[in-house]
């Protein structure tokens, strides 16, 4: 490919004599001059690279999302700037324009890019296809970070119960089933505990929802300090009942678990609620454990354990109690 006929600026000021970029007699009033200048006042951020994916054309724009504001963009080879990850990707775009016979533009597809500064950024690329005077891409860079944050967000909105900040029961649910397929695949064991507190509603008529509320927070701290670092899942169930999922866990090694969550609520304490110290709660819970095809489904499994719990409820209270 020959030298190109773009001028390729990155300064915003060199618009600032003439704005419509018409002016008569002016060396360069182009075709080529005028795509260079044009880029400069599109809200997107533009490159113009040619086949070889070397940068002959960027805008400020381009140069703010590649972080790259004191190193000029020209000359660069536009995927370098690509994640490795990304080069296939970005290929096949360049293939499709490139052979002209379904569009000239490919696109938006997410891609990451290495920015100048080393920062990782996620980005939306379309490509379009200038075939003349020579065959060069016009690349449309959208950033996507916050895009990309408020999505994370939701999504651990979604899985999270606001009150505890246990993972809810939608993320309970799905996190069964997959530990349940990965352990009954691998002839592995896995319970599940169900744990509800005792007495609770007495809790709220007595003290008020507020402290209701900071009660069930209490005691999914405790859960979460009792839990075991390779159990899977602590979820808030329902109002005042939680749940673990212990992958590999046979039924000795889960009321191992279950002793020590008993202990960590017993030991609660609500005096810095401004209850007297002699408040205190306790829990009830029910194991099952799947360990050699007794279970048909994870839900069978989880209604053993509801069962276990249902028994422990009925032997007073502050128990534990197993499926078999
Ligand atoms: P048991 O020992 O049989 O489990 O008795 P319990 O009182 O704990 O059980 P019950 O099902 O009768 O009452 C559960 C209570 O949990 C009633 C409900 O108001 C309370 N609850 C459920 N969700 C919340 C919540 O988010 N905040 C507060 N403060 N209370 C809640
Ligand atoms: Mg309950
Ligand atoms: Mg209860």
């Amino acid at each position: 490919m020959s030298a190109a006929p773009f001028k390729s600026t990155l300064q915003p000021e060199a618009l600032n004599d003439d704005h419509n970029g018409l002016a008569a007699g002016s060396e360069d009033h182009t075709a080529d001059f005028n795509i260079s200048r044009f880029i400069q006042y599109l809200a997107e951020a533009v490159l113009i690279v040619n086949t070889d994916g070397v940068i002959e054309c960027a805008n400020a724009k381009a140069a703010l999302l590649l972080n790259s504001i004191d190193r000029p963009l020209i000359g660069e080879r536009w995927p370098a700037f690509l994640h490795e990850r990304c080069l296939k990707q970005y290929q096949g775009l360049v293939k499709i324009v490139a052979k002209q016979v379904l569009s000239l533009q490919a696109g938006p597809t997410e891609m990451v890019l290495h920015c100048a500064n080393g920062e990782l950024k996620d980005i939306e690329l379309s490509v379009s296809f200038l075939p003349e005077p020579e065959a060069r891409l016009i690349l449309i860079l959208r950033d996507l970070t916050r895009q990309k944050a408020e999505f994370e967000q939701l999504k651990r909105q979604a899985a999270t119960d606001a009150l505890t900040g246990l993972a809810n029961r939608r993320s309970f649910d799905e996190q069964l089933l997959q530990n349940w397929l990965q352990c009954t695949a691998a002839k592995r064991p896995l319970s599940v505990i169900i744990i509800d507190i005792d007495f609770f509603k007495q809790f709220n008529d007595s003290y008020g929802h507020i402290q209701g509320d900071a009660c069930l927070r209490k005691v999914a701290r405790a859960i979460l300090q009792a839990m075991p670092l390779d159990a899977q899942l602590a979820a808030r169930y329902g109002g005042e009942e939680f749940a673990l999922i212990l992958p590999h866990y046979n039924e000795i090694k889960a009321l191992a678990v279950a002793r020590e969550v008993q202990q960590a609520v017993r030991q609660l304490q609500f005096t810095d609620a401004g209850l007297p110290a002699s408040v205190g709660i306790t829990v009830s819970q029910g194991i099952a454990t799947e360990i050699n095809g007794q279970f048909r489904t994870s839900m069978a499994l989880l209604c053993a354990a509801d069962t276990a719990l249902y028994r422990a409820k009925a032997d007073g209270r502050d128990c534990i109690n197993t499926s078999c």
